[in-house]
């Protein structure tokens, strides 16, 4: 992205809001429960290093990360020994890498603690990851905890240290069957496995967390969205604590011009104005992450909503303006102009996708750090 320092297209992310509401999920969980801060996929666009960064020095016991190329790129950027789980995938052949760099693994199938169990030559700790529901990955029987435990008893280079469990449906606040129905099931699943009280038990993501009054937090809660503001606008009247957005997205009409009528705008002339128009060329486009999606969502300048126009390109894109304003004036895509606000939840909804998709679509931006 080096292009992107001399080009004014840039992302801000908060660090003293991402600080603020690690601080608050802190307090709410007790300080009994352990917080793992979820900074897989770039930190949900915001930056993995960095995120990870605040959120330790806010209170943050634990990282979680997709891989264990994420979790060597922590490793190596710092000094801090901050116990990581790799909430992925990691073939068995990498687990000496793994227990000398002290990165917990995740054990996904008993075929896989066969398999680890089979050519690990050294102790490496791994969490056992349960399956009752979102049927990704994880144990699906007792019978198969039931082996896995066994294994475990019998050889002492497999060190359980966590149990795990993840929900699909955390933020269906209308139909919580599901979400009751997979806490059963680990329940189950737990009452089978022996010497719980020395392991780390965890279920919890930011909707189990924050939306249902069971707080099934057992002694951690693995937190992605909630660190960067509130996970769900639609359930922000259910919030035990006041989280800050933390991301917004900026740029500049880099050219303004006046279209007379029948002129047309974009590729395949998509747009046509019907009357004198004034028009502003911006530094954005669908390379950036601004899918021909998004056009149904408006962009701020001067603090008022404008409507994109014509086709969406590469690069860049056109905005309908309501007069004419100078080059270089700022437009937000994802934030605050004044009294008007555009969220990615806003983004999320007329696209169809989920809000964190629309933060990785961009996130090959530049991330600007504003404390
Ligand atoms: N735990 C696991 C296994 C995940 O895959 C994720 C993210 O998808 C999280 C926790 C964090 O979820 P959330 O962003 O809803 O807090």
């Amino acid at each position: 992205t080096t292009n992107a320092y001399f080009r004014p297209t840039w992302i801000d992310v908060n660090l003293s809001a991402v600080d603020s509401n690690v601080r608050l999920l802190k307090e709410y969980i007790g300080e009994k429960v352990h917080l793992m801060a979820v900074v897989k996929g770039n930190g949900y666009g915001h930056g993995m290093l960095e995120i990870a960064e605040a959120s330790i020095s806010a209170g943050a016991t634990w990282l979680g990360v997709a891989s264990l190329d994420e979790a060597l790129a922590i490793r190596s950027k710092f000094s801090h020994d901050i116990p990581i789980l790799v909430l992925g995938y990691v073939a068995p052949q990498y687990l000496s890498l793994t227990s000398q760099l002290r990165i917990t693994v995740t054990a996904i199938s008993l075929e896989w603690v066969q398999e680890a169990a089979r050519i690990v030559q050294q102790p490496f700790d791994f969490h056992l990851k349960l399956d009752t529901g979102l049927n990704r990955l994880g144990l699906t029987t007792i019978d198969e905890v039931e082996a896995v435990m066994k294994m475990v008893s019998l050889n002492p280079n497999l060190n359980c240290t966590g149990i795990f469990t993840h929900f699909a449906t955390s933020e269906d606040m209308q139909n919580k069957s599901y979400f009751h129905q997979q806490l059963a099931s680990f329940h189950t699943f737990l009452n089978v496995i022996p010497n719980r009280t020395n392991k780390i038990i965890h279920c919890a993501n930011s909707g189990a967390t924050l939306y249902h009054p069971e707080k099934p937090f057992f002694n951690m809660v693995r937190l992605g969205k909630a660190l960067m503001g509130p996970p769900n606008e639609g359930l922000k009247h259910l919030l035990p604590m006041q989280l800050q957005n933390t991301l917004s997205l900026h740029s500049i009409l880099d050219l303004v011009k006046q279209l007379n009528p029948g002129d047309k705008v974009g590729y395949v002339g998509e747009y046509t104005a019907t009357q004198h128009q004034w028009i502003g060329t911006i530094p954005m486009g669908y390379a950036d992450g601004w899918h021909q999606q998004f056009k149904a969502t408006s962009v701020l300048v001067d603090g008022k909503r404008v409507p994109i126009i014509g086709r969406i390109s590469m690069d860049q894109l056109m905005v309908a303006l309501p007069r004419k304003y100078p080059t270089g004036t700022r437009v937000t895509f994802i934030g605050q102009q004044d009294n008007e606000i555009i969220l990615a939840d806003e983004i999320a909804q007329k696209a169809s996708q989920p809000r964190s998709e629309i933060f990785l679509w961009i996130f090959c931006l530049i991330t600007v750090v504003d404390c």
